[in-house]
């Protein structure tokens, strides 16, 4: 790596799309984002806007067989900024990986035996790790000598004690196939909860923080002293809060009932839990903007939607509360956290016993900055942290690749 070389391409591939950021880690800007959807389909379609040069987003239809193909496109658009692939400049590539398994506690450079760590842990991620392997072996293609970073939406919660981590299931079919709480949007948690800290002018080490990160997939953990001690989501995305389009939390029986009495196949299930479900399939609309907006005309199916949302997610805090026995700060981020002042409002209502209130004002500003909205007596502060999964990559990996 030369001297000069400040620049990471951060890549988040998916089944059939690639999200991708270049990154310059002298000062942390972006200097393009983009967006290839549809890969493999007839038509697929590539978003690219280049910040460094201040240019218009550029937008290109056209089919792409694969994503090797996706990718050289990518190139060819950051080329013509002069931000090419072959830039010295350059210093890595950082992936998102989605599972690292027990493992992978940590960023990783990634040699022919980490790919194949990845790949041996399709069995548990079978939707993600397959996308993020053939992402890795594209740009690996693309340019064979420079680092390859994975950073593990799992790692994060490694710290998790085995008493959060463990199902009560019986251990040797648990080991056998490797169930377990894995945990996921690990670096959302992290950032967010490092960026808390920074908030309330403390080191991580020395707050206890809850941190509520709700997109259109939702995850809760409890961070004590900067580390992980319990997350929702478990060995899949599927575990804990209500989300955009999956149940969390359920009895398992519903499972075995359903395929039972309403004779539905392990794919029909399992596709209604992860995409009928949560919020679309409580009132038909996964989206919290559309779900106020029927709240506000009086629509009680919504209504009773917002309130499922909110009981869950008041459930985690409290949990989170007693796991951690001293919290010093909530922290909500994410679309829906960092958006839709209700839901935060409603989270915290009637918490005022262990410390927790919004200020009603403070809760009405937007802004993308991080912020308190907890009023000024308060005993916990409750904050709005967006967060950066992206910078996080791309942090993580030039740490590694800079060291
Ligand atoms: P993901 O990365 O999981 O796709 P995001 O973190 O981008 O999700 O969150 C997307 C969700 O955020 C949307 O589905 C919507 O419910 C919510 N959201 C976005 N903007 C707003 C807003 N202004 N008010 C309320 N909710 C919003």
């Amino acid at each position: 790596m030369t001297a000069n070389a400040t620049r990471v391409l951060v890549l988040n591939s998916g089944s059939s799309s690639v999200k991708y950021q270049l990154l310059d880690m002298a000062d942390g800007s972006r200097l393009a984002v983009g967006l290839v959807e549809r890969i493999g389909e007839t038509i697929s379609r590539l978003a690219h806007t280049p910040l460094a040069t201040g240019g218009a987003k550029r937008e290109r239809e056209e089919p792409f067989a694969d994503h090797a193909a996706a990718l050289n496109a990518v190139a060819a658009e950051l080329a013509a900024d002069g931000l090419g692939l072959d830039s010295p400049e350059l210093a890595a590539i950082g992936h998102r990986v989605v599972h690292g398994g027990k493992q992978f506690t940590e960023p990783t450079v990634i040699t022919d035996e980490v790919l194949a760590e990845i790949e041996r842990l399709i069995p548990v991620a079978p939707l993600h790790n397959p996308a993020n392997v053939t992402g890795i072996r594209t740009a690996q293609a693309l340019r064979p000598d420079l680092p390859q970073v994975a950073v593990f939406d799992t790692a994060f919660h490694t710290t998790m004690p085995e008493a959060a981590a463990r199902y009560a299931i019986d251990v040797e079919t648990a080991d056998a196939h490797r169930i377990r709480r894995y945990g996921f949007h690990g670096t959302s948690h992290a950032y967010v909860s490092r960026e808390t800290a920074k908030l309330l002018g403390k080191d991580p080490s020395e707050v206890n923080v809850i941190v509520l990160h709700l997109g259109n997939g939702a995850s809760a953990s409890a961070v004590r002293g900067g580390k992980c001690v319990d997350t929702s989501m478990g060995l899949t995305p599927l575990e804990g809060l209500v989300m955009g389009t999956r149940s969390g939390d359920t009895d398992p029986a519903v499972i075995f009932h359903l395929a039972r009495t309403a004779g539905m196949s392990v794919d029909e299930i399992d596709s209604l839990l992860n995409k009928k479900s949560g919020l679309i399939g409580l009132c038909g609309d996964n989206d919290m903007r559309e779900i106020r907006r029927r709240i506000d005309e009086g629509d009680e199916q919504a209504a009773l939607a917002f309130d499922i949302y909110v009981h869950r997610l008041k459930k985690y805090i409290g949990a989170y509360y007693a796991v951690l026995g001293k919290v010093d700060a909530v922290a909500f981020t994410a679309g829906v956290g960092e958006n839709a002042a209700p839901v935060r409002e409603a989270a915290v209502a009637g918490l005022e016993e262990l410390g927790l209130a919004v200020d009603a004002g403070l809760n009405g500003i937007r802004s993308d900055a991080a912020r308190l909205i907890s009023p000024e007596s308060a005993r916990v502060a409750v904050a709005v942290v967006p967060t950066d999964e992206e910078l996080e990559i791309a942090t993580q990996t030039y740490a590694l690749v800079s060291s």
